[in-house]
């Protein structure tokens, strides 16, 4: 007798309870570079979505030194940095990552979710104690989940209720976000770092969205609070945000680079980011560094938009970075919002559950120093038309399915 065979899950119900929940997420097809003038499906649209802050993803000089890098290196780097693949541009790159932030030493890894599972896997294991902010991003969480460490979560921010948590364990650390990927508030630096000195604890900063645009020279989140680097402090910084290119480092002491070089599987197990690409991260850093009209133009552009929307009701969130969020409150809301922008020719997205928490869904409205103060009236505009037409009954329509 034949065997019936035992069904698999039913991925489509669970699909379908993703749409039904307003929580279903869908790609745009981009036509074009990411830049505040995009191409979607062949449609211009105006884009508040990048990370691009500086506006350096499409600066002549990186896009010339990405080119020259490949003429010199090839495309890929062939293997992982401890086989074959570790070239004199990723060299090159570390020791000035090294410089700019003030650290002995830098490594690249791959991306920041693997720069954030590598080092927290390499320092804390079973029985340690990791305690994060809440509204960590994820790749901090899930670093804690795949060390198996003791993981405690803290209020947002609450330096006291973290120091309540640390616990005895050997081994403690404390990982934050510098500015926070969904709100663009600041942890609180001063504090956390005292609380990690006074505990013998190691604190990870991940600064994917401090570096290039706070500090002097677009340091980041410790130089805007004036702390300086030391060895309990660990930076994590992304490449593919206000740098404009791809990757990844984590800057530390000599003892803290080597043991991650010696354990960390994410840095160990995977190939090396391409030479080129280490190549035009250096050029950009240059930019980064003495650019400061860039910072200036992005803090004028984030005055002139709160300004705007503070005079409009709009529900801002305290954030005075380039990550301005716009609280909606359900997934649906937020949706309409986004949907309705997008009707007019503006690219905002919709952050919905999981990636913020229930009943916190909102737009994530991100500025660049490539966006001119025209498209700041021009979102300021369409959002005012979406509240009026909100008020007025008009939003919420049944949400078609694309
Ligand atoms: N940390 C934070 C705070 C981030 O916002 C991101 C990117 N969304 C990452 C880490 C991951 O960096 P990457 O995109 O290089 O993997």
């Amino acid at each position: 007798m034949p065997l019936s065979p035992h069904p698999l899950p039913d991925l489509r119900a669970r699909l379908d309870e993703l749409e039904t929940a307003h929580l279903y997420r869908r790609r745009r097809v981009q036509d074009a570079p990411q830049q505040p003038q995009a191409l979607i499906n062949g449609r211009p649209m105006l884009s508040f979505c990048s990370n691009d802050y500086l506006g350096l993803a499409n600066h002549p000089e990186v896009i010339a030194a990405l080119q020259r890098g490949a003429a010199r290196w090839g495309v890929g780097s062939g293997a992982a940095h401890l086989v074959s693949g570790h070239s004199a541009a990723h060299e090159a790159l570390e020791e000035t990552l090294a410089a700019f932030t003030g650290y002995p030493r830098a490594l690249l890894f791959s991306t920041g979710y693997m720069a954030n599972l590598g080092v927290i896997a390499a320092l804390a294991g079973r029985g340690d104690r990791v305690c994060e902010d809440r509204l960590n991003h994820a790749s901090l969480l899930d670093a804690a989940l795949l060390a198996r460490a003791d993981l405690r979560r803290y209020p947002h921010a609450d330096a006291p209720a973290l120091a309540r948590l640390l616990g005895d364990a050997a081994t403690r650390l404390i990982a934050t976000d510098g500015v926070f990927s969904m709100d663009g508030d600041l942890a609180p630096l001063p504090a956390l770092t005292q609380i990690a000195h006074r505990a013998g604890a190691w604190l990870l900063i991940d600064d994917a969205h401090g570096l290039g645009v706070l500090g002097r020279g677009g340091r980041g989140s410790l130089d805007h609070f004036g702390l300086a680097p030391d060895a309990s402090t660990i930076l994590m910084g992304t490449l593919g945000k206000s740098f404009g290119t791809f990757g990844a480092f984590v800057a530390g002491s000599e003892d803290l680079i080597e043991t991650l070089i010696q354990r960390a599987r994410p840095y160990i197990y995977t190939t090396a980011s391409p030479p080129a690409l280490a190549e035009a991260t250096c050029v950009s850093l240059g930019l980064v560094e003495r650019e400061d009209w860039r910072r200036e133009r992005l803090r004028a552009l984030i005055a002139r938009f709160r300004q705007g929307a503070a005079q409009l009701g709009l529900p801002l969130a305290d954030s005075q970075t380039p990550i301005q969020p716009l609280l909606a409150g359900s997934a649906a809301r937020a949706l309409a919002w986004s949907q309705a922008l997008e009707a007019q020719g503006i690219l905002v997205s919709a952050i919905r559950p999981p990636t913020v928490p229930e009943g916190t869904a909102r737009l994530r409205i991100t500025f660049s120093a490539a966006h001119t103060e025209a498209d700041i009236d021009r979102l300021l505009g369409a959002l005012t038309r979406i509240l009026a037409d909100e008020l007025s009954g008009g939003l919420f329509r049944p949400l078609e399915r694309t």
